[in-house]
């Protein structure tokens, strides 16, 4: 059962007004197990909704259309699905009624393009709409002898949804064989997405019962499984199965099954290790630090630091000798490793992480203005060993910052597996 939104009106086509009537209905058909395959959007116009009603009837089960269902000329929605369908509308008496008496108990006459509201296309069970004029409409029928549920619901998301949630959702339950969406997530960082699809489709493809989808972005790739079976357990238990082999596979490149995000994980570690973490951070000026504490009980863990962007700084708050700076560089080995040392002794965390790099656009002055933008050192003292790590990391200040962050996150992570 596969399904498509129509969202109907020409604003959804300017830069402007966005489509928000499809995510909720998606969420909706989620629930019941149903999978939306396509959403359209199309402006008011006759032929343009007639065309892509038609598509949509051809290639989806359940079509529900939002909006153009008011009396105005350009509410043609009621009119286009009729003639995708090739059948034809009749007026409801009782809502043509209902209609009149709204405008005559305002003192007004009805003009007669509000009387179209009152059009039901045949066979269609009318949803009363109680927070507005128009009502909903529910055709179950068949067309090229397939089964095709089609829904007309009103534009304005105050009446759309209560008219989804209190009449369509329990029809559609009714009607539609039992199916349970199960979900999981994988994560994984600083790892190309070509190599994440390389290593895992050979396995994922093995599971075409499992709709799997990578995203990649902020320095991370996600594998997204989901899957539809009559019963959850059914459904979870083929998506747990994927996961798994998938786990096996990238092994320790994975930090996260559950959703939690790499900060999360870090501090779950951390917590687990009865562990204290602190920062030195030059050219990330506290974007690490930042990203921990947006965790919610992260203080337990994660001690603080210091935001050591000039020289002196890295002398004053993380005893690094003023000559080491002077003469090797801010961004150097040495001096990261002196940073993460310092940070942790002065205070007393079990753990002490420093970054220091040329984020760019501008170079590095003395020692420094010969080294390559997106040069960053990242090292992380225990107090029995420090390790350094050294990288090249390309793009502009904005990316070359935020991956040192996501860089120095590994790092740690990696250290307390
Ligand atoms: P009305 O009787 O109010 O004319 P209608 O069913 O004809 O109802 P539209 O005219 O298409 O609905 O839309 C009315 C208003 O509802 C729009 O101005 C917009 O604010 C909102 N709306 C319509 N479609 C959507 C959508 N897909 N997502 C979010 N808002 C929407
Ligand atoms: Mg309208």
């Amino acid at each position: 059962m596969i399904a498509e939104i129509i969202a109907a009106g020409s604003e959804m086509l300017t830069p402007f007004r966005q489509d928000t009537n499809s995510l909720y209905l998606t969420a909706g058909l989620n629930d019941l197990g149903v999978q939306v395959a396509f959403k359209t959007i199309v402006g008011d116009n006759f032929d343009h909704l007639t065309g892509a009603a038609r598509i949509a009837i051809s290639r989806a089960d359940i079509v529900i259309f939002s909006g153009g269902l008011g009396p105005t000329e350009d509410d043609l929605t009621r009119e286009a699905a009729a003639a995708a369908l090739g059948i034809e509308v009749h007026p409801d008496p009782a809502i043509l009624t209902a209609l009149y008496k709204r405008f005559a108990a305002r003192q007004m006459i009805m003009p007669p393009n509000n009387a179209k509201q009152a059009d039901v296309l045949d066979g269609a069970t009318l949803l009363e709409n109680k927070h507005g004029s128009a009502p909903g409409q529910y055709l179950d029928t068949t067309v090229d002898s397939h089964r095709k549920i089609i829904i007309l619901l009103p534009g304005p998301p105050k009446e759309l949804k209560p008219l989804f949630l209190e009449q369509v959702k329990p029809r559609l339950a009714a009607s539609l064989p039992p199916r349970h969406l199960a979900r999981r997530q994988l994560r994984m960082s600083l790892i190309p997405e070509s190599q994440v699809d390389a290593r895992t489709s050979p396995i994922y493809k093995k599971f075409p019962d499992v709709e799997t989808t990578i995203l990649a972005g902020h320095a991370e790739i996600q594998l997204h499984f989901v899957c539809a079976k009559p019963t959850l357990e059914e459904a979870q238990a083929r998506v747990d199965e994927l996961s798994e082999k998938i786990e096996a596979e990238m092994e320790d490149a994975i930090f996260s099954s559950n959703g939690d995000s790499l900060e999360e994980v870090v501090l779950l570690n951390l917590g687990i290790r009865h562990l204290t973490l602190a920062s030195a951070e030059s050219c990330t000026g506290g974007l690490l630090a930042q990203r921990l504490t947006a965790i919610p009980g992260s203080s337990r863990y994660f001690l603080g630091g210091a935001v050591v962007y000039s020289d002196a700084l890295k002398t004053t708050f993380a005893d690094v000798p003023a000559t080491m700076v002077n003469n090797l560089g801010p961004v150097s080995l040495e001096v990261a490793h002196a940073l993460a040392e310092g940070i942790r002794a002065r205070t007393g965390a079990s753990l002490g992480i420093a970054i220091t790099g040329i984020a760019g656009p501008t170079p590095g002055t003395g020692p420094d203005a010969a080294k390559p933008i997106g040069l960053v050192y990242i090292a992380l003292a225990d107090g029995n060993q420090t390790q350094v790590k050294e990288l090249q990391i390309t793009g502009d200040r904005e990316r070359v910052r935020y991956w040192s962050s996501q860089h120095a996150l590994e790092l740690i992570r990696h250290h307390l597996l």
